[in-house]
Formats: structure tokens, sequence, C-alpha cells
């Protein structure tokens, strides 16, 4: 299995990059984990729009799910100039009215997807879990040739993730946040936090993401290796990781 991170940014994306987006390959199928701000355009310099048909949105946050409709739109145009004949599929929560706006038929369809849930995209068996956060999100862990990749979307601290995410080859944890500025309001993660999650997952690699735009973003890396002394990565745009 390969990830590829499209974006990196929490909230809003630098200039020509992208808010949450990343590319699961395996055996040439494509899953990609949200599509937040100007993961399409990223995306692009990966596959074409065309060969991907498998898309997860953990929850309805714009940074997560802004690109979806015109994810919709280019299946739409691209269909009807004959460059591709198949659906796009999407995978989310079902408790808003942005669910039934990801069905175009025939274009695109939405599948619901709830905590309790395992599901087989393509190669990637597939289980979730509720996070910590003001709106419903899933984080997700997906399974493929014997490797195990955990994405926790967005969330504030606690064990059950954790727990969830044991013995990961990969944890893709958010890091919003520089200790000790504290997201348990706002449901997300700082530095040392995140680092927490990847100790207590023994996780094989830990890949901070979802980042703040300002900042010194070395000190994330200096946060979380007070708790977790592991393979650590700073996501950045198209860094490939293989498992
Ligand atoms: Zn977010
Ligand atoms: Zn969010």
């Amino acid at each position: 299995m390969r990830c590829t991170v499209i974006g990196n940014w929490g909230g809003c994306c630098r200039k020509n990059e992208a808010c949450s987006g990343y590319l699961l390959t395996h055996d040439g199928f494509h899953l990609l984990l949200d599509c937040g701000s100007g993961v399409l355009s990223v995306l692009q310099n990966v596959i074409d729009l065309n060969d991907l048909h498998h898309v997860f949105l953990s929850h309805y946050h714009f940074d997560h799910y802004s690109d979806a409709g015109c994810a919709v739109y280019s299946r739409l145009v691209n269909t009807q100039i004959g460059r591709t004949s198949q659906k796009l599929r999407f995978y989310a929560l079902e408790n808003e009215e942005k669910f039934s706006e990801l069905t175009w038929e025939p274009y695109s369809d939405v599948t619901a997807v709830a905590a309790s849930d395992r599901i087989q995209i393509g190669p990637f068996s597939c289980t979730f879990h509720k996070t910590l956060h003001p709106v419903d999100c899933l984080a997700i862990r997906v399974e493929a040739g014997g490797k195990s990749l955990v994405y926790t979307a967005d969330t504030g601290y606690c064990e059950e993730l954790a727990a969830f995410a044991e013995n990961a080859d990969l944890l893709i944890s958010e890091c919003s946040l520089y200790a000790p500025a504290g997201g348990e309001k706002s449901g997300h993660l700082n530095a040392e936090q995140a680092g927490l999650l990847g100790a207590r997952a023994s996780c094989q690699t830990l890949l901070l993401s979802h980042l703040p735009l300002y900042g010194d973003l070395e000190q994330l890396r200096v946060q979380a290796q007070k708790n977790y002394h592991g393979r650590l990565l700073l996501a950045s745009k198209l860094m490939t990781i293989d498992l």
C-alpha cells in the first residue's frame, strides 16, 4: 500500500497546496481519504481525476470535503465527453443534508458509513471510529496486503482512538496546535498529544498532518518526540510512504 499526501493543512491551505487529502494506492486501485480545499488540483500531479473512483469523507468541515462538489462536476463533464463511464463513489456520514448532495446520478453516488461498520472498498478493508470533534467525524482504519493505516481525521485526545490505531504500520494523526495550547474545546490535538497517541498506539510510523498555518513546524516534531520515540514524519505535499 502506498500513501501519498495530497494535502496536509488544517483550516486553510498554503499557496499551491491543499487541505486534507491522502491518496491510498494498492494493486492499481485508488482510495482518497478526504477531499478538502485544493485537493483536486494537487491530486492531478499523481493521477488523472478519471482514475479516481472512491472517496472517503471523514466529516463535513470545509477543509475535509469542500472539493467533493467539484469532483462530481469533473465526473459529469468527463462522462459527457466520453472520457469515463465509471461512477464516482463517496463514503460518508449520512447525518447532514450534505450527504445527499454527493449523489448526482448517473455520475456519482454515496454510501453511508457509521462507526460500527466494516466495509470493503476494492482491496481495502475499512473500519471506523467516532472521534471527539464539534461535528460527527470518523477516523478510518484501512488494511490491505497485510499492512494497516489509520487516519485520525479531526479529533481531541482519547484513549479509545489509540486502541483503534493499535499497531498500525502508519498512523496519520492530526496535529493542529502547538503545545501548551489544548484542543479540548475545538476537538483537535496539539503536537504532544499527537505524539502520545502514536506512543499509546505503538504505531510503526507516525505522520503529523493537518498542520497549523503559523509558527515553526519543526517545533511540532520536537513536541511530539517528547512522547513518541518511533519513526516520526511531518506531512508535506506529495510525500509518499510505502507500507
Ligand atoms: Zn480539519
Ligand atoms: Zn473538522
